[in-house]
């Protein structure tokens, strides 16, 4: 990506995306789920680290990750200009991928990821593969869960 904006404008552009998420790619994912009868799942939930998507039965969170602002290994850009401010968000942007990752799976949620370029036509075909096997795995999860505890009471 080249890197055309100004830092101030940059960081108008970036304040706009942090602060409101990337509509487009969550709207790309909730269109997505509706064209494949994927059910179940809801935004804006109060769950740690705001998914973009939850599925509160099966206690499985969705992120749509930027590949810029995630470090994609496939798209990820390093901008010339603020070399060293911009290493520091990227890093940083990572860590709290990572944390909040580690937290929701610490506390018996499933976390998917998806990446933004997944979203583009050639690939959702994949990727709805990858989410029915995320919901399947979270589902029989959540069913041996409901069952241990039933024997257990
Ligand atoms: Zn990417």
């Amino acid at each position: 990506m080249a890197d055309v904006f100004t830092q101030s404008k940059r960081s108008q552009v970036m304040s706009r995306i942090r602060s409101h998420g990337n509509k487009n790619t969550e709207l790309a994912l909730a269109k997505l789920f509706r064209a494949n009868d994927i059910t179940g799942w809801r935004r804006h939930q109060p769950v740690f680290g705001k998914p973009d998507f939850v599925f509160p039965k099966l206690r499985l969170a969705v992120f749509v990750d930027g590949c810029f602002w995630h470090s994609c290994p496939q798209h990820a850009t390093k901008p010339k200009n603020n070399a060293s401010f911009w290493r520091k968000k990227l890093t940083a942007n990572q860590l709290r991928d990572k944390l909040v990752t580690r937290t929701l799976r610490s506390t018996g949620w499933s976390v998917l990821r998806i990446w933004e370029h997944e979203l583009a036509a050639k690939n959702t075909s994949q990727l709805v593969a990858r989410i029915r096997k995320r919901t399947n795995e979270a589902r029989r999860r959540t069913n041996s869960r409901t069952a241990k505890t039933r024997s257990a009471s």
